[in-house]
């Protein structure tokens, strides 16, 4: 299968250079060709072809940090208890309800997911699940919901003690499972939720796997005062001494309350932080500051939303008091989760994933002034076609690979049964 969107006006999205060209995507190859005589390659290939003119064409977005299994959450109400803090936030909203989730609402949520990824020009996710009580089988139901909208993956299921020993033990063998023959993240929860007996045996899974840990890092402070209380030491020293930091896979999630000393055991380290900026607003547990953190800096959702583009203007304007970021090092975050996929050989994220932006700007528009049209002006909204791997996910704004109305139908009535089950 093959699509050539012709007439386009194509960004390199690492140069930046602009171009306008007829380009061919193909599935099964990693890269993009440029045909120097398209009519040779439509009547030879026989590829869709998509009418690109005036259109913007160019690589597609990737979520660094997400949660599909909140999908169902929007328009919940309220708690049984009103949270006033961060750990009562965990423990009355996402802790109730991913205890409450089965198969079909873990398949629902992933569906809704990757159709919100998809239609926001994002064509891989990196997921982070919990269902406490629906482990077993959890990582193939999202990966087979994600594939049949046509999102590529790096799943984990996020191990912790906070349901006992059991549980925690099924999370460990739900990621072992998977990993044996899926490309996936041995996932955490946070450290205040890990034991250090969990610790040392998912450490000694990414090990064994050669891959990478996903956790969430001083997100808020209860994470650095519950370890400091049981530990005797600070999050990044503990993750740091347990050798989590050791791999250049992993994804240290937040990384919001930290000492000096731990942000040069990450900057020293091949480790990689995820900023969330959103959430953390959302969660009043502080600001993201990218100081000493080195270059490994990416983006992600935090399962608030599934749209790329907002996440870095979110991290642009919140980082204008607390971090240092400028219209390129936001551009630079956005996009570095292509590096990271890339430099660790995951696969799934190619060049022939590609998004067409409808976007018609009123100012001229080119390599040098990219980033002020990357933060003011491109948005979800311009996204009108989308291609994962050689193949178009997104036609028009409406997605080719499922029916987005009957997912919607059948998220509604998983997301009551949710809901029920949580009030009971
Ligand atoms: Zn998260």
């Amino acid at each position: 299968m093959s699509v050539l969107l012709k007439n386009a006006t194509y960004i390199d999205w690492k140069t930046l250079e602009f171009s306008v060209q007829d380009i061919l995507a193909e599935e099964n190859r990693n890269s993009i060709t440029l045909p120097g005589d398209p009519g040779e390659v439509i009547r030879k290939q026989k590829p869709e072809v998509i009418d690109c003119s005036g259109k913007i064409v160019t690589k597609s977005f990737a979520v660094g940090h997400h949660h599909a299994y909140s999908a169902l959450a929007r328009g919940m109400g309220a708690p049984k208890r009103s949270p006033e803090n961060f750990l009562e936030i965990l423990k009355y909203v996402w802790w109730t309800l991913d205890k409450c989730l089965d198969p079909e609402m873990i398949e629902a949520s992933a569906l809704v997911t990757a159709i919100a990824c998809a239609k926001a020009g994002s064509t891989f996710v990196i997921d982070h699940h919990s269902s406490p009580f629906a482990v077993k089988g959890s990582l193939g139901i999202i990966a087979g919901a994600f594939e049949k909208v046509g999102v590529s993956h790096l799943l984990c299921y996020e191990t912790s003690d906070r349901d006992g020993q059991q549980v925690a033990a099924e999370g460990l063998e739900e990621t072992s499972s998977w990993l044996e023959h899926h490309q996936g993240l041995v996932g955490l929860h946070a450290s205040f939720t890990v034991s250090n007996n969990t610790l040392k045996q998912a450490v000694e899974m990414m090990n064994r796997f050669n891959t990478g840990i996903h956790i969430h890092v001083a997100e808020d402070l209860h994470d650095q005062d519950i370890c400091l209380r049981e530990h005797g030491k600070r999050v990044v020293q503990r993750l740091s001494e347990a050798g989590v930091l050791n791999s250049p896979k992993t994804l240290l999630i937040h990384c919001l309350h930290l000492e000096n000393s731990e942000r040069e055991i990450i900057c020293n380290s091949p480790a990689w932080v995820v900023e969330n900026s959103e959430s953390n607003l959302n969660n009043n547990v502080g600001y993201f500051d990218g100081a000493c953190f080195g270059e490994n800096i990416m983006l992600g959702t935090d399962g608030m939303h599934s749209d790329m583009l907002q996440s870095a203007r979110s991290a642009f304007f919140n980082g204008q008091r607390y971090d240092t970021i400028n219209y390129e090092s936001a551009y630079r975050r956005f996009r570095n989760v292509h590096r990271y996929l890339n430099e660790n050989g995951f696969t799934g994220d190619g060049e022939n994933s590609l998004v067409v932006l409808d976007y018609d700007p009123p100012t001229p528009f080119n390599s040098d002034n990219f980033p002020g049209h990357f933060i003011f002006g491109i948005g979800t909204h311009n996204v009108r076609d989308v291609i994962s791997g050689g193949r178009v996910i997104v036609r028009d704004r409406q997605l080719t690979t499922v029916s987005e109305a009957d997912v919607m139908t059948s998220a509604r009535k998983q997301a009551e049964r949710l809901w029920k089950k949580m009030s009971e």
